[in-house]
Order: C-alpha cells, then sequence, then structure tokens
C-alpha cells in the first residue's frame, strides 16, 4: 500500500514498560514504575467527583472548542482564551504543529538527546530533523540551536526542563534565543516539566508566547496534575498558531472527563505548589544520595533525575533490566542516545526507598 512513512524508517517512541507486564514477567509481586515521570499521587482534591459526574454525560459529545477550559486557562495565564489550544495530551499539539509544518524539503531543529517525539515527526513527514547536539553542561545548547537554523527551518523546538537530562535554561536565554530566530520561524518551547522547577530565575516564560507570533508554549496535565491517563495539555501561543492547531485537529479532540477534570484541576494552585516543593525537596534527596554512593547526577528542575549508573556491574550488563527484573522500573538511557545513564523518575519516598534499595542489591551483586 501506499503509507507515505515506512515504519521501519520511522524512529521509534518507546513508553515506559507496564508495570503490569513487568510483574508478569519476571513473576513479581511488588514493583515500582520511575520510568515515564509519572506524578505518583492521585489527582487533585475534587477532581476524581468531576470525572464520575462527566461520567453521566459520556452520551454527549464534548465542547469542539474546549471553551470553559480555555477562558480557565486564559485567566490562569493573563492571555485572552484566544491564544490558548486544548489537546489530547501536549503530545498531540505538538504533533498538530508538525502536521501543520512539517514536509519533504522542510527542516525542523531539535536538541538531541531529548524528547523521542522530535525526531520521530520529521521521519513521519519525511522532513529534514536537524539535531543539535546539547551543549557541555548537557544543557539545551541555545547558540547552537540558532546556528542550526536554515532558510528550510519552519520549527525550532526547545525542552524545557529537557527530557531526559532534566536540565533547565531560564526563561531570560530562552527570549535571548527567541530575538535571534527569524520570525517565520515557529519556537515550540515544550514545557511538560515546567511546574517543577524551582530554579531561582525566573520560570515565566508565558510572556515569550504573549509578546511573540511565532512562540508557542506547550504544557500538560499529565505531570503534576497527575491526569496522564486523561490525556489533556495545552498551548499558549498566538491566534495565528492557535487558528493552525484548530485547523489541523479533529472537531472532539479533548474528550468531556478530560475537559471537566484539567479545569477542576487548575483550580488547586496551592495543591500545586505544595507538590512543586515536595517533588523538589525529594529530587534533591534522591540526587543527594545518589551522589554520596559514588554516582554522577545531573542537577535536574524536573521530576526525574538522570544518573550514570555505567559504573554499578560489569560493561555489558544490562543494568537497567536487572533494576527492572528486582522490581524498580527505570528508563534505560541507552534508548534515550545516553548509554550507561538512566532516567529516574521522582516517585513517593517509599518508592524512591525501593529503588535505592535494589540499586544497592545490584551493585552489591556485583562485587
Ligand atoms: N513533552 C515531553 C518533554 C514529555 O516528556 C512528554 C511526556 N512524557 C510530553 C511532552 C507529552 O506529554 P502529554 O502528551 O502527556 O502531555
Amino acid at each position: 500500500m501506499r503509507f507515505l512513512a515506512d515504519p521501519a524508517r520511522v524512529s521509534p517512541y518507546r513508553p515506559g514498560e507496564r508495570s503490569e507486564d513487568v510483574m508478569a514477567r519476571y513473576g513479581l509481586d511488588e514493583v515500582v514504575k520511575l520510568a515515564s515521570n509519572e506524578y505518583p499521587l492521585p489527582p487533585l482534591p475534587g477532581v476524581m467527583e468531576k470525572v464520575v459526574a462527566a461520567a453521566a454525560r459520556l452520551n454527549r459529545y464534548p465542547d469542539a472548542s474546549c471553551g470553559a477550559l480555555r477562558d480557565a486557562l486564559g485567566r490562569h495565564h493573563g492571555v485572552p482564551p484566544e491564544r490558548v489550544a486544548v489537546g489530547n495530551g501536549s503530545l498531540e499539539l505538538i504533533m498538530l504543529l508538525a502536521d501543520a509544518l512539517l514536509a519533504p524539503g522542510v527542516a525542523a531543529v531539535f536538541p538531541e538527546p531529548s524528547f523521542a517525539l522530535y525526531r520521530r515527526l520529521c521521519d513521519l513527514h519525511r522532513a529534514e530533523a536537524v539535531a543539535v547536539p546539547l551543549g557541555a553542561d548537557r544543557c539545551v545548547d541555545l547558540d547552537a540551536m540558532a546556528a542550526a537554523i536554515g532558510p528550510a527551518t519552519a520549527v525550532v523546538i526547545v525542552c524545557n526542563p529537557n527530557n531526559p537530562t532534566g536540565t533547565y535554561v531560564p526563561a531570560a536565554a530562552i527570549a535571548a534565543f527567541c530575538d535571534k530566530v527569524p520570525d517565520d520561524v515557529l519556537v515550540i518551547v515544550d514545557e511538560a516539566y515546567n511546574e517543577f522547577v524551582t530554579a531561582s530565575d525566573s520560570q515565566d516564560t508565558v510572556e515569550l508566547a504573549r509578546s511573540r507570533e511565532n512562540v508557542c508554549l506547550t504544557r500538560t496535565f499529565s505531570k503534576i496534575h497527575g491526569l496522564c491517563a486523561l490525556r489533556v495539555g495545552y498551548a499558549v501561543a498566538s491566534e495565528t498558531v492557535v487558528e493552525a492547531i484548530d485547523t489541523f485537529r479533529q472537531p472532539f479532540n479533548v474528550n468531556l472527563v478530560a475537559q471537566e477534570a484539567a479545569l477542576e484541576s487548575l483550580r488547586h494552585q496551592d495543591e500545586v505548589e505544595r507538590r512543586r516543593r515536595l517533588t523538589a525537596a525529594l529530587r534533591a534527596d534522591l540526587t543527594a544520595r545518589l551522589e554520596a554512593l559514588g554516582y554522577t547526577v545531573l542537577p535536574s528542575e524536573a521530576n526525574f533525575v538522570l544518573v550514570d549508573l555505567s559504573g554499578v556491574a560489569a560493561p555489558g550488563d544490562d543494568v537497567c533490566e536487572r533494576l527492572t527484573a528486582l522490581g524498580a522500573i527505570v528508563r534505560d538511557g541507552a534508548a534515550l542516545g545516553l548509554p550507561g545513564w538512566a532516567r529516574v523518575s521522582v516517585g513517593t519516598g517509599d518508592e524512591i526507598e525501593f529503588f535505592l534499595e535494589r540499586l544497592a542489591q545490584l551493585a552489591a551483586s556485583g562485587d
């Protein structure tokens, strides 16, 4: 058949392994999943009630325009609702922008290692993937990215904090970068982990999208709000960009339950703030304890850390798979372009203990 993309030539997007699958594979009673950067606790107060109430209206189509949610998000960020788009996860919004922009002969500039989706989208649209290596500090190298923009570039993606490194660039640096980008090139700032940032320099990047036509921020209810199974994310951008997203999306892209849950969750900013502080404290503790054991950990502003586990066992040993076999499911850096490293989500305190115990067990067995 005449499919536009050959699956064998499209870079994969591999989701983290499901706990059920790992339990079945290794015959385990208990596993801890720290492989998908999920929030480890249930939804915020009041959200479950809205979900249950919405279930009674499943026979009706949802609001195709996500009107109430866009209004609320607009108020939250100080922009008119016309500058907000809602998607089936922030992933859908990035995919829609790729649909709207990428084609053979067109280029996208993005960092690497970063979120695997970016390269995949180029492959799907047979567009040119201009992957810019991270800097020496493993941060997104904005100068190199600006230099990589050429006449064919239609879109530049900055992932901040960057997945899988957790490293962060301040809003002021992104603003200076945007000044170098031609007006007809879209800058997507993928901020899936924005709410976990606690660095003292500003994290308010919304001003970038408020003041520029060609900047699109994407955020999500999947992470700090703990609603990833419902699939709802949003973009703050110019009306032109929102219109492009609206043109390419299916009419009812965000389901009723997701809209209701996100609307309620957004009301609990005090809880979001509490989660931010809690995650930061656990992240600092996890980092300090890994460092005390002699492992290198990158400074993270997200809800995960990237740790070099290459010293744990003899070379060639699949450390992450061995951790998974012990019930601690982490993401293997090898699949992310960082062999020897593991990406570990910040779980609950108990989950972190579980992971550290399994790591100690593995390290001891390699002696
Ligand atoms: N961007 C980044 C950098 C991510 O890591 C993820 C999910 N892991 C997403 C976007 C997509 O998130 P969602 O579609 O759940 O909003």
